[in-house]
């Protein structure tokens, strides 16, 4: 009897340890990588609504020191050199000003940097003058969006990518405002289109109605690591499991293919 129980103990410290060396997770012992999140305060309240809650949303994923969140108001104090020390800018409602800024984030970007940018951080028109931008984001100028804010079906155009083979086909995305662009990402074939107003949604707007048209709200140009989701307008971008879950997908595919090395198998 006291054998059997001795094996049985020697038993179990064997497959405990057999146990750890297979264990399913790999614990960062210090943070995995860092990442700079940048938004501007005076923009459109309902813009800083978004950002304030984005904010919080980031901040809750580095719990544990997981990986190193700075947060700024400006791009003023970073040049290409001082970019480069992340694997991701996040932008939310907000772009590089002036020429000094737009340059560093062109090089950032052409030197295999990782962006991640929402709403009007892609918006631009006429007086933008920056046609690298353009080339950069994929597609056209702005061209028309829904008023007000409302909720939208929502469908993936493929669910075979990493940042959307876990959601399914359609959703119901939280009410924003959405862009659509002309021409189109979608006719950019260095472009790959992740996610769309659904068709079913036309005419989508009150006071201002979208009648018709392609309208992709998240997208990837290929020549780049970004990835860029028209959500963030108003204080429901983070009501939505579905969406939360599309927002981490999208951050952790930029992140994994840092061009140091993906982070997470550190
Ligand atoms: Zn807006």
């Amino acid at each position: 009897m006291k054998r059997h129980l001795l094996l049985l103990v020697a038993a179990l410290a064997m497959h405990c340890g057999m146990a750890q060396d297979e264990y399913p997770a790999n614990y960062a012992r210090v943070p995995r990588f860092k990442a700079l999140l940048h938004y501007e305060p005076h923009a459109e309240p309902a813009h800083v609504q978004f950002d304030e809650q984005a904010i919080r949303f980031f901040q809750k994923l580095t719990y544990g020191e997981g990986w190193t969140l700075d947060v700024t108001t400006s791009l003023a104090d970073y040049s290409y050199e001082r970019l480069k020390a992340y694997s991701i800018l996040i932008s939310l409602n907000a772009m590089p000003g002036g020429e000094a800024q737009r340059d560093a984030f062109r090089r950032y970007m052409e030197h295999g940097g990782g962006w991640m940018g929402f709403h009007a951080s892609g918006y631009n028109d006429g007086h933008t003058q920056w046609p690298w931008f353009n080339d950069f984001l994929g597609c056209g100028t702005f061209y028309c969006n829904n008023w007000p804010p409302q909720p939208s079906l929502v469908e993936c155009d493929t669910t075979e990518h990493p940042v959307t083979r876990t959601l399914p086909a359609q959703f119901v995305a939280p009410a924003s405002e959405f862009y659509q662009w002309n021409p189109s990402p979608r006719l950019n074939p260095d472009v790959t289109v992740l996610l769309s107003i659904s068709q079913k949604m036309y005419p989508f707007g009150i006071k201002d109605v979208v009648k018709w048209g392609d309208f992709p709200i998240v997208w990837t140009n290929n020549k780049y690591r970004m990835i860029y989701l028209n959500m963030g307008h108003g204080d429901e971008g983070f009501i939505d499991a579905t969406q939360n879950l599309l927002f981490v997908n999208a951050f952790r595919w930029i992140v994994e293919r840092d061009p140091s090395g993906n982070p997470f198998e550190k």
